[in-house]
């Protein structure tokens, strides 16, 4: 099989921001201090400046207003934010590298815009659709080949969640494939519900367990990918592509943002300036995360960051953190 070309394009970022509703028990005992002004503004309201809720909206002095390239107000669905994404997810089937994960607080509405629910389905279940209807579609004689991977990073860690007992698992940089992650489990798969039901089992093995609803971060991350691989009529060719996602935190111990965490802000950061002046150095090798991911941020990838966030007041330290960190993408 032959790698799909480093071609000359650039990588392209996309950063939104996605305000989920209050919860039922929010509902009772917070306040909502996210204002989005347009699908690109969004405001958050200093729950501190004051008690009254009308205060703070009509008092902007203190407001912290930051821009991104998409924001989606609690009332948007998961199909509002997959219409700006379905084209970079369907270049999957053309060979283009996509990568789309949900980064975020515990409790912010991650697993909820990335997995869903059966009247929301969520960004990878629309994109596995479009994979699999995009190749239904194809009427050439090629012939697809689609599998898939699932992978965790806890602490520093790399564990299979395709594999029952799944010991550790290292990187190795192959000359053909790049980086990759050595005898890791890769199953075919030939449906989008395939994969869900791969993604439920890989969910049952995460070596981290649900806990405090407002832990700061993770040290878990969880990279599903699915390579699609297409077989001229005439002579194969490979075309490696990928979704990643970045899903489920259930944080154990600590408060402070691992390394992979940190490392993947960073190489996100580094990104969006590429994105606006041209080359920038991405340190991509500071994490196992962020090496795992490189393919999926650079070359000929297009990579689609959801930061999801909590209206209620008591989360203002997260949502404000998480915007400091990825603020100003708008080009
Ligand atoms: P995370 O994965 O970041 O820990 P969840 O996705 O589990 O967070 O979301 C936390 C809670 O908020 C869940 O009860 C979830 O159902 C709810 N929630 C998140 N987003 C939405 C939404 N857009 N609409 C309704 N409920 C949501």
């Amino acid at each position: 099989s032959i790698r799909a070309p480093a071609s000359k394009q650039t990588a392209t970022l996309q950063v939104a921001v996605k305000c989920r509703p209050l919860t039922d028990t929010e509902q009772r005992r917070s306040r909502h201090i996210i204002q989005v002004i347009d699908d690109k503004t969004v405001v958050v309201l200093d729950p501190d400046l004051s008690k009254d809720y009308l205060d703070l909206i009509q008092n902007r002095t203190k407001e912290r207003r930051y821009t991104f390239d998409h924001v989606y107000a609690p009332g948007c669905s998961n199909s509002d934010v997959y219409k700006n994404i379905s084209s970079t997810i369907a270049g999957v089937v053309q060979g283009l590298n996509a990568t789309v994960f949900a980064y975020g607080s515990t409790g912010s509405g991650k697993t909820y815009t990335m997995v869903g629910t059966h009247s929301d389905p969520g960004l990878m279940v629309l994109s596995f659709r479009t994979i699999f209807e995009l190749i239904k579609k194809d009427d050439s004689k090629d012939t697809f080949e689609v599998s898939c991977s699932y992978l965790e990073v806890y602490n520093e860690v790399i564990y299979d969640l395709l594999e029952r007992s799944s010991g550790h698992l290292e990187l190795r940089e192959d000359p053909e494939h790049g980086i990759i992650v050595a005898g890791l489990r890769s199953i075919k798969v030939h449906s989008a519900d395939r994969i869900l039901e791969l993604l439920n089992i890989g969910n049952s093995r995460h070596k981290t367990e649900s806990t405090e609803a407002n832990a700061t971060s993770s040290r878990s991350h969880a990279v599903l990918e699915i390579t699609v691989r297409k077989f001229k009529a005439e002579r194969p060719i490979c075309e490696r592509a990928s979704e990643t996602n970045n899903f489920g935190q259930k944080l154990r111990d600590g408060a402070n943002i691992n390394r992979s965490l940190l490392a993947l802000a960073n190489c996100i950061n580094a990104l969006g300036k590429q994105n606006k002046k041209g080359l920038a150095y991405v340190p991509y090798r500071n994490s196992k995360l962020t090496r795992i991911l490189k393919d999926g941020l650079s070359g000929n990838s297009r990579t689609v960051m959801v930061a999801t966030i909590s209206p209620a007041d008591d989360q203002y330290h997260h949502t404000t953190n998480t915007h400091s960190s990825h603020a100003d993408r708008a080009k």
